[in-house]
């Protein structure tokens, strides 16, 4: 799929002395897995040119997966091509210096609501940005090195992205990728035990936080998590915003929501769902994302409670209107 796009990218790849590659915000385990992995094949590949990561923010959760080194100097930026990954939209990307390259590449599968990018890479039905650098691998092996660093990072940000191979983006073609990491001799056990595993604390917490979830007359499940519960808990926005998770198994709650206080005024949103989408919602209140998980931001506890009542009747709606759902 897409190999004239594919192609013209390698070309630039082939081009350029110099890439910078950027993700987006917050990251989570595709944006850093294949920022990770796309550099490192990119470096096994060709160790003449400079492969730079450049992003500001980071996740204590994905550690483990390593740093990011040298960052570029803006005299590099210059003469760069910037490849963003996993970001739908330009205000999402984690370097404000993005621009400054001389052309810029997408690669990405969230609804491309906000096209940009010299050359654009949208496959919005895959499961993963990290499934999207598997295939780019795939297609051009003969020219390209991959590793069992890289195909670890790649599989990071698959098994995270497609909530471990059950949600709806998962494919026969996402298996295949997964099966070519494992190919490189990753160690899942590892890779599970790094993002599965939490502390006693955090678990205490966890159990918590379970007690004050509530639901909605047609079943919206919601959780508020104020920014004085989670300083007096002693939890970072990270491990707050990490318990959107809890409501997921909540039977008839096909849409869940996690509100947590940031340290300024604004709220963040996660919108989660099975069947029923809620990316459009998210688009309502600042966000976006994918159709059953996406991110918004509200300024207000009434902010929060007009999305809840959308959240409601859209989940009404769905109800009405569907059988067989869980
Ligand atoms: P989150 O709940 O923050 O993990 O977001 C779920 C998905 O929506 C992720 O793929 C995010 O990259 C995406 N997302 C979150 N916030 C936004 C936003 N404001 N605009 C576009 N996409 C977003």
């Amino acid at each position: 799929m897409n190999l004239e796009i594919k192609k013209r990218i390698l070309e630039k790849i082939r081009e350029y002395g110099t890439v910078v590659i950027c993700r987006h915000k917050r990251p989570d385990g595709d944006a850093i897995g294949s920022t990770y992995g796309f550099s490192r094949i990119l470096r096994q590949t060709y160790p003449e040119k400079r492969i730079f990561l450049d992003n500001e923010d980071y996740s204590e959760y994905l550690a483990f997966m390593g740093g990011e080194g040298d960052k570029p100097t803006d005299e590099d930026y210059k003469n760069a091509l910037v490849i963003v990954l996993d970001t739908g939209t330009t205000s999402r990307i984690s370097s404000s210096r993005y621009a400054l390259g001389r052309e810029i590449v997408k690669i990405d599968h969230h609804i491309d609501e906000a096209p940009y990018g010299d050359i654009s890479w949208v496959e919005e039905e895959r499961s993963s940005t990290c499934e999207m650098i598997v295939d780019f691998y795939k297609t051009f092996k003969d020219e390209l090195k991959i590793d069992r660093y890289a195909a670890s990072c790649l599989y990071v940000g698959m098994v995270t992205d497609s909530g471990r191979f059950r949600f709806r983006g998962t494919s026969a073609e996402t298996l295949r990728s997964a099966a070519i990491l494992f190919e490189q001799g990753i160690d899942t056990e590892k890779i599970y035990a790094n993002l599965y595993m939490d502390d006693f604390e955090t678990l205490r917490f966890e159990a918590a936080m379970t007690e004050k979830i509530e639901r909605t007359e047609n079943g919206v499940a919601h959780l508020y998590i104020d920014r004085q519960t989670r300083l007096d808990s002693g939890m970072s926005l990270e491990d707050a915003s990490a318990l959107v998770s809890l409501m997921e198994k909540i039977k008839g709650s096909l849409i869940w929501l996690a509100f947590i206080e940031n340290d300024d005024d604004s709220i963040r949103v996660r919108l989660r769902s099975r069947f029923v989408e809620v990316q459009q919602l998210a688009s309502r209140y600042h966000g976006g994302g994918h159709a059953c998980a996406a991110g918004a931001t509200v300024y207000s506890r009434e902010e929060a409670d007009a999305l809840l009542r959308e959240a409601d009747a859209l989940l009404g709606e769905y109800k009405a209107n569907n059988e067989g759902w869980l």
